[in-house]
């Protein structure tokens, strides 16, 4: 039975097509497949991804309106749109983040960071990616303190420009 903000009450499954039925699991040939949220925009991501965490930075939250974005890191040449391109909108506020969007529904899809030659998926895009996280970034700005044992970078990672530097995992130790 389907389930989620956008089914109906007492919708039967199979009411909302476009709604969980998306593969749990790697198609064989090692691509993982994922779209956005009216399905107008299809990328496609091979291999594993460098990284995955959650980046607690405000930019994050105020472009996903949510209090912490869950990322799936890739070199940019593991990521593809497979299709929609021309329905792909991208935002890029300072150079550094090329926030990618699908026009017609708004939902989120990647983010490009042109500079380093990475691209940033959001988890939830690409559900046959299990999703194992390994830090949190920029958690001097989190507004959702996670306790999960995991680091807690103040910015980035020394080797990616950052200061490297760990923090509580409660914010008012700071
Ligand atoms: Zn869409
Ligand atoms: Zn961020």
């Amino acid at each position: 039975m389907a389930t989620g903000c956008d089914v109906a009450p007492g919708a039967s499954a199979g009411t909302v097509a476009s709604t969980g039925d998306v593969g749990q699991t790697a198609a064989s040939d090692g691509l993982h497949r994922g779209r956005c949220f009216c399905g107008t925009v299809e990328i496609e991501a091979k291999g594993t991804p460098l990284e995955m965490g959650y980046c607690h930075c405000s930019s994050c939250r105020s472009f996903t309106g949510a209090p912490l974005n869950a990322f799936t890191l890739w070199k940019a040449e593991q990521v593809r749109v497979v299709r929609g391109e021309e329905h792909l909108g991208h935002f890029n506020k300072t150079g550094m983040s090329d926030r990618q969007f699908c026009t017609k529904c708004g939902g989120n899809v990647m983010t490009g960071h042109p500079g380093l030659g990475f691209t940033d998926v959001f988890a939830a895009i690409l559900p046959s990616v299990k999703f194992e996280p390994s830090v949190h970034l920029n958690y001097a700005d989190t507004v959702l303190p996670i306790h999960d044992g995991l680091p807690k970078l103040r910015d980035f990672p020394a080797h990616a420009g950052g200061s490297g530097e760990l923090l509580p995992e409660d914010p008012q130790l700071f």
